[in-house]
């Protein structure tokens, strides 16, 4: 790369902004990230140059902001290595999976059949299979998580049977940073007929993500973990599903012909974009891509991130009391995110004195209640990164943490 990760801090306006005198140093990635001049560009310019509702005006900007919405689809299409049709825009991962749930699952699935995930879930890819069971009367299966956070899969056998119609697994986990060998998840899938769905929000902006290489049949991720706007996702179908999901919602621009008693659909991926679709922040996600393709190489960025992993776990691991979450060698070689204990604290307390110092850090379960509980913490501290985080913002974080702790030994 001819710049450095540290040269493209420059195209991130927000990043020159204080906390209370302090310098942000922000490591709550994971949770969201910040957008590149570039994209917050792309939003200003289509709200400013040609806003228009697509699909449906003959006129020039309703044309531009079509042809801007459908070259978008085409980068994220390009860019995960599907095919356009494939490409179905929600409003983020949650919106993805709930998709999945009520247009698939639920006319898929029923007695007798059980779905496979994992103890290791986010919320969004736990509830709404507790409600697809729930509702059609099939099982929940677990994949069990080691005390490590890494998943135990030598009983997979047991777990992922001829009665499993879906398994749907995160790829990196947003709570600990495990990444899932989900390759061999999938494969145990394919043996049994088994749908799959990979939930990517945590891999997309850190990782080469090639659907045709994962193999899963759904795929779902948030553009704002990649530098878009909030409000826009991802979901992927692969096309030879296209005839087994039906649309999640009806209306407006998805039909081919209504008469007064029911209506046929165009097909993918418009059959599945009811309504109108949150354009600008599509055209902000097909924006964020080009940044990604101009600016990163994803095996530099994984060793980069894996770096400032390792310097802050060395650096949190001399610190009496700090006790690290998750699967630590991996985390040194392929992380970005490190979640960790500072006892007897609180971890709200903890990010709370974080911020103190201009450090924006999540504290919490992160959404993986049941995950956090079966590890035996309620909360804890999670330190995200990105590219345009820094070594020296390391060091601050664990000076910090060192500083708390003085205050009680
Ligand atoms: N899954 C994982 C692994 C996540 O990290 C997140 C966001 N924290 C989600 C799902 C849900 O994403 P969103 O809130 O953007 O729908």
């Amino acid at each position: 790369m001819s710049v450095t990760f540290k040269q493209l801090r420059k195209d991130f306006p927000i990043l020159s902004q204080s906390i209370d005198g302090n310098r942000l140093i922000y490591c709550d990635n994971a949770a969201t990230t910040h957008k590149p001049q570039s994209v917050i560009d792309a939003v200003v310019e289509c709200y400013t140059r040609y806003n228009s509702n697509i699909y449906r005006g003959i006129h020039t900007f309703a044309e531009k902001a079509t042809q801007r919405y459908e070259d978008a689809r085409e980068k994220v299409a390009h860019f995960i290595n599907a095919h356009p049709q494939e490409i179905i825009f929600t409003s983020g991962t949650t919106d993805g999976i709930n998709f999945v749930a009520q247009a698939w699952a639920k006319r898929h699935i029923g007695v007798g059949d059980n779905i496979v995930i994992t103890e290791l879930e986010h919320h969004a890819n736990l509830l709404p299979w507790q409600r697809v069971a729930q509702e059609t009367g099939a099982t929940l299966r677990f994949i069990p998580v080691l005390p490590d956070g890494t998943l135990d899969v030598s009983h997979l056998d047991t777990i992922i049977t001829e009665s499993t119609k879906l398994v749907s697994v995160v790829h990196v986990s947003n709570a600990v940073g495990t990444h899932n060998d989900i390759g061999l998840i999938i494969k145990k899938a394919r043996v049994v007929g088994a749908r799959v769905l990979i939930d990517a929000a945590q891999s997309i902006a850190h990782q080469k993500i090639d659907v045709k290489k994962l193999d899963g049949d759904f795929l779902v991720f948030s553009g704002h973990k990649i530098m878009a706007p909030t409000g826009v996702g991802v979901l992927f179908i692969k096309k030879e599903l296209h005839n087994d999901v039906e649309p999640y919602r009806v209306g407006g621009g998805m039909v081919q012909n209504a008469i007064m008693y029911d209506a046929t659909w165009l097909n993918a991926p418009h059959k599945f974009e009811a309504g109108t679709p949150p354009i600008a922040q599509v055209i902000g996600l097909g924006a964020a891509i080009d940044y990604i393709k101009n600016n990163i190489n994803f095996d530099d960025l994984c060793t980069y991130e894996a770096s400032l992993c390792s310097q802050l776990i060395d650096g949190l691991s001399l610190i009496d009391r700090v006790k690290i979450l998750g699967p630590i060698e991996e985390l040194k070689k392929r992380g970005h995110l490190v979640s960790f204990l500072v006892e007897p604290y609180h971890s709200h307390d903890v990010a709370a004195f974080l911020n103190l110092r201009g450090i924006a850090v999540r504290a919490g379960h992160h959404c993986a209640q049941p995950f956090a509980a079966k590890l035996g913490y309620d909360a804890s501290v999670r330190v995200s990164f990105f590219f345009y985080n820094t070594p020296e913002e390391v060091d601050f974080i664990i000076k910090a943490i060192q500083e708390l702790v003085d205050l009680i030994d």
